[in-house]
């Protein structure tokens, strides 16, 4: 991203939780107690978060198509393994008996991703209101330890130099029937706010990271040409 900060014009703020969104002030308030309005927002909150922030603000009809998005929830369990160069894959999908759907392969996708002497990588576990996990915290990565060796990714005579959990509560958005009207629903109701919805769970599409930057590209030329006709408007 780094290549990306000179491009940018005004002031970058990190590390902000938004907590509150009012349309009819045109306002957020962080965490912080910071509050900023805008002239055009862009958001990459996944959209039922961001809907919730609105709270009463948000005609019924955009509260329940919030309300029926679906999505499955992803537990990551890292893990540094004490031996190189484990696979020359790069991610492998396990669609049988094991806890995990996919490995990621971090430590062939970058060595920075690997602990010294070592290789890493990260087993996927998919969750959701109808797929509770069986287990968790470090029953959890037992589990996928014991199920890396039994897959052969590792060996039970390797060392697990590190492990640990990541939740991605948003992780795959589900593509039921009623998907692309309610994105509809909330997104233009949005737009006549001069609220812009750019990427995966914002857009709620199922995005990978190139889709991602393209999108933020697509919301810059929309916020752009929004403010020039605008501008145009009161000269
Ligand atoms: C398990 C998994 C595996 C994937 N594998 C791949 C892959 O192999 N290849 C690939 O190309 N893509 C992959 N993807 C997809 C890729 O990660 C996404 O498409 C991409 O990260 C989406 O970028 P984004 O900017 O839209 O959303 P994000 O990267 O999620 O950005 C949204 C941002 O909004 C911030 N945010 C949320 N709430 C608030 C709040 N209240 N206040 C302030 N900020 C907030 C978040 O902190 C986050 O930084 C994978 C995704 C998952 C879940």
């Amino acid at each position: 991203m780094d290549g990306f900060l000179p491009q940018l014009e005004g002031k970058l703020l990190l590390g902000k939780t938004a907590t509150a969104i009012s349309v009819r002030r045109r306002q957020v308030t962080f965490a912080d107690g910071q509050r900023l309005r805008w002239q055009q927002l862009v958001s990459t909150l996944p959209l039922p978060e961001f809907v919730r922030l609105i709270g009463d603000e948000a005609p019924e009809r955009v509260r329940a198509a919030a309300a029926g998005l679906r999505h499955v929830s992803v537990r990551c369990v890292n893990l540094g393994i004490g031996r190189e160069n484990l696979t020359d894959k790069h991610w492998i999908y396990y669609p049988e008996d094991t806890i995990f759907h996919r490995i990621f392969v971090q430590g062939n996708a970058s060595p920075h991703n690997n602990p010294p002497g070592g290789f890493g990588l990260t087993c996927e576990i998919t969750y959701s209101p109808t797929k509770p996990l069986p287990v968790d915290g470090d029953a959890l990565i037992e589990r996928c330890i014991r199920e890396c060796i039994e897959v052969g990714m590792m060996t039970a005579d390797d060392t697990v130099l590190t492990a640990s959990i990541v939740d991605m509560p948003y992780a795959y958005v589900l593509y039921d029937h009623a998907r692309a009207a309610n994105v509809e629903t909330i997104r233009s109701w949005l737009l006549t706010h001069d609220i812009v919805l750019a990427g995966r769970y914002s857009e709620w599409e199922y995005y990978n990271s190139d889709h991602a930057f393209l999108a933020g590209r697509r919301a810059a030329e929309q916020v752009r040409s929004a403010l020039t006709v605008r501008r145009a408007g009161t000269t």
